[in-house]
């Protein structure tokens, strides 16, 4: 079968769940057998994400092989367990790099260069990924933004062409929202016609609507919506909000959205699968209701700004039979005086990710509070960095030890840059990036936890793991004896180059920091075991107290 592109765009407002609704649909042909991937094509105009603030973006998701990009490829690969690439996230910046950098090097012979064809001509490539050679049976194309956009326009021309160069091997869904008003007590339909409307003033007649709505539509609604639109009744499907965004892949399976697309395309749609591992996590998740409570400690107030993370100690909690009950503690209000009081209740800390001075003394005071309490403490690249640094102070006594990032003239910089980082002046993925090697030391936690986890990613095994990473600066190996001799471990090196991955204090019940990014890597079927072995801390912590 020659591969097949399905394109999903959004109307009337942002923030419908487009990433969702895209991961579902490759979730559920996944589960049929095809081979799939999902991209995101964003409008805006930086190269990659990895350079916005995360209150702009939300979190900066990195790829195996070190990309920067939208958080939505979070949950393709959250959804799917497919790996993605630097293949899978594109912006208009990186469009408009490859077509300039062609027209300086002369590959247009003269011509003037325009939005349509060159750009366009340029996108369209992107999206059938042409020259990757991958035997996809089906590429998913989100497209960020909302219907009728400035920016969005070139990516809309693209899709129009390609629909008409396709045929019926591209398939057009649109996600759309459907108001309820209270005073009415109605839902209103309106604003979702005036977004196909506009999708067709662009030459793009749309093939499945999917309805975002907080009420359940009857069939009426979805009747009038069809027959104004364009489109099939049974291919006018509702999202309606749900407890958890995992419960979505199944009301648009109940719903036939997978088998939509397929007659669509003119593929039999044989049975529907069993997805049955899928079904057993949902079973758990509405079945755990203990409550565990962690403590999330970092610097932006922002659900969307540790948003791996956040599913990750969730999803540990429901294959550990819990609820993960996340608390977010703005590291910047942490004080000596009122740790304590902050961190009460807590069941385990998180120390967070992050990038310059902002936060970090708080999140240093977390960490001596977690190692002095023995409470589950678990650091994040820079939240393993301020627990190195914790512990450079307050025991091996160097009092100014700092990170290099912060503070370029410590006399004791237990964090420092690597040679090779050091005449980088560039910011725009510059750091240390994407999936590299980590041996594990044997008998460490950290072994444990990879060794006895039942639910290893398949580039797991116990004691060399592929991690992923996004940072620039390391653990100063100089130090490396002293920590050990009092009580810190490096369990965890990069093989090739000796970098200090993993720290953790075995004398303590869960004291472990990695420089990598766990998070990345937890998935609704395989849950990370680092974040597995977390949460188990913090359970059998509570029921121990
Ligand atoms: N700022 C630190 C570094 O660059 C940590 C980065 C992070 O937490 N992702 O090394």
């Amino acid at each position: 079968m020659n591969t097949k592109y399905i394109f999903v765009t959004g109307g009337v407002v942002s923030s419908l769940g487009k990433g969702i609704i895209s991961a579902s649909i490759g979730k559920l042909l996944l589960a049929r057998g095809y081979k799939v991937t999902i991209q995101k094509f964003d409008p805006y105009i930086n190269i990659d994400p990895g350079t916005l603030n995360p209150y702009e973006h939300g979190e900066c998701y990195v790829t195996d092989d070190g990309m920067e990009t939208d958080l939505d490829l979070g949950h393709y690969e959250r959804f799917t367990g497919i790996r993605t690439t630097r293949n899978n996230s594109i912006t208009t910046g990186r469009i408009y790099k490859t077509v300039i950098d062609r027209e300086r090097h002369g590959d247009y012979l003269g011509k003037t260069i325009q939005v349509v064809p060159h750009i366009t001509d340029e996108i369209k490539r992107r999206m059938l990924r042409e020259g990757l050679n991958e035997g996809l049976d089906f590429v998913i194309t989100e497209v960020g933004g909302t219907i009728g956009d400035i920016e969005s326009a070139p990516f809309m021309e693209a899709i129009r062409q390609l629909r008409w160069q396709l045929g019926r091997d591209a398939v057009c869904v649109h996600l759309t929202y459907v108001p309820y008003l209270k005073a009415a007590d109605e839902l209103k339909t309106k604003p979702t016609q005036h977004s196909v409307k506009e999708l067709q003033g662009m030459g793009i007649q749309p093939d499945i609507l999917v309805l975002r709505t907080e009420r359940h539509l009857d069939d009426g609604l979805r009747m009038k919506v069809a027959s104004f639109c364009n489109v099939d009744l049974e291919c006018v499907v509702q999202s309606e909000d749900m407890p958890s965004i995992y419960e979505v892949p199944v009301s648009m399976q109940r719903q036939g959205l997978d088998a939509d697309i397929l007659r669509k395309i003119g593929i039999p749609v044989g049975e529907t699968p069993a997805m049955k591992s899928w079904h057993d996590f949902l079973q758990k998740q509405r079945s755990a209701t203990c409550e565990v409570h962690v403590a999330l400690v970092g610097k932006y107030d922002l659900q969307d700004a540790y948003k791996s993370i956040r599913e990750s100690l969730n999803l540990a909690g429901i294959y550990n039979n819990v609820k993960t009950k996340i608390h977010f503690i703005n590291s910047e209000g942490i004080t000596a005086d009122n740790v304590a009081e902050k961190l009460d209740g807590m069941a385990g800390i998180l120390i967070c990710p992050g990038f310059g001075q902002r936060g970090i003394e708080g999140k240093i005071i977390a960490a001596e509070y977690g190692r002095t309490h023995d409470l589950p403490t678990f650091g994040i690249c820079l939240g393993m960095q301020m627990m190195v640094i914790e512990f450079a102070r307050n025991v091996l006594g160097y009092k100014d030890a700092h990170s290099t990032e912060m503070a370029p003239d410590t006399q004791h910089p237990v964090i420092d840059l690597m040679e090779e980082q050091k005449t980088i002046t560039g910011m725009g993925g510059t750091m240390r990036l994407g999936a590299y090697d980590c041996e594990i030391k044997e008998g460490s936690k950290t072994w444990k936890a990879y060794s006895t986890s039942s639910s290893k990613p398949s580039t797991l095994n116990s004691k060399l793991v592929q991690e992923r990473h996004r940072h620039r600066y390391e653990f100063n190996n100089i130090y490396l004896d002293d920590y050990e001799q009092k009580g810190m471990q490096c369990v965890g090196r990069n093989p090739g180059n000796d970098l200090v991955e993993i720290v953790e204090i075995p004398q303590n019940k869960w004291y472990i920091g990695t420089q990598f990014h766990p998070e990345y890597a937890s998935t609704v079927i395989h849950p990370h075991p680092l974040f597995m072995s977390f949460i188990k801390a913090c359970i059998d912590g509570t029921t121990e107290a």
